[in-house]
């Protein structure tokens, strides 16, 4: 766990060059306290301690966040987009198929694409998508039936 949420949102917003408002530092708030939510997620938190705010707006300041380079938005497949502050490090997630879980787990290469193919197409190949899914200690503790698999995360 890192300590960003012990970082200031202010500090965080302007150093990736965003205007600094209530809504955008309840954002990144919401987001050091719960990494790899979605925006309905964040919602709710950020509604808590800023009532008037509207879901728009989280969605708006979420897309700037993404834009400036301040948070990173991981699509994994059948799930909304989820964010997340830690940027730049080239993580990877696991995701538990069936309560839907997720856990960093640090790149071994650390850089961007990890992962090369095999034969480019005479694509300029800049990331891969690494996503391990399965069951999550708990879930595979308790026996619980995994969902039907939607689709096999692309690695
Ligand atoms: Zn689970
Ligand atoms: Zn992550």
């Amino acid at each position: 766990m890192t300590d960003t949420a012990a970082i200031d949102a202010a500090v965080r917003l302007r150093a990736s060059g965003l205007r600094v408002t209530d809504s955008r530092r309840a954002v990144v708030d919401a987001l050091g306290e719960r990494p790899h939510a979605s925006a309905d997620e964040l919602y709710e938190i950020v509604a808590r301690s800023l009532p008037g705010t509207s879901l728009q707006s989280v969605y708006n300041a979420l897309g700037d966040f993404v834009d400036a380079g301040l948070a990173r938005r991981i699509e994994p497949a059948g799930r909304p987009g989820l964010f997340e502050l830690r940027v730049d490090d080239n993580h990877h997630h696991l995701i538990c198929r069936s309560c839907g879980a997720v856990a960093d787990v640090d790149c071994v290469v650390g850089h961007a694409p990890c992962l090369t193919p095999s034969d480019t197409h005479g694509f300029a190949v800049d990331t891969a998508e690494v996503t391990f899914w399965g069951l999550c200690g708990a879930c595979a503790a308790s026996g619980s039936p995994t969902e039907p698999a939607q689709q096999e995360g692309r690695a």
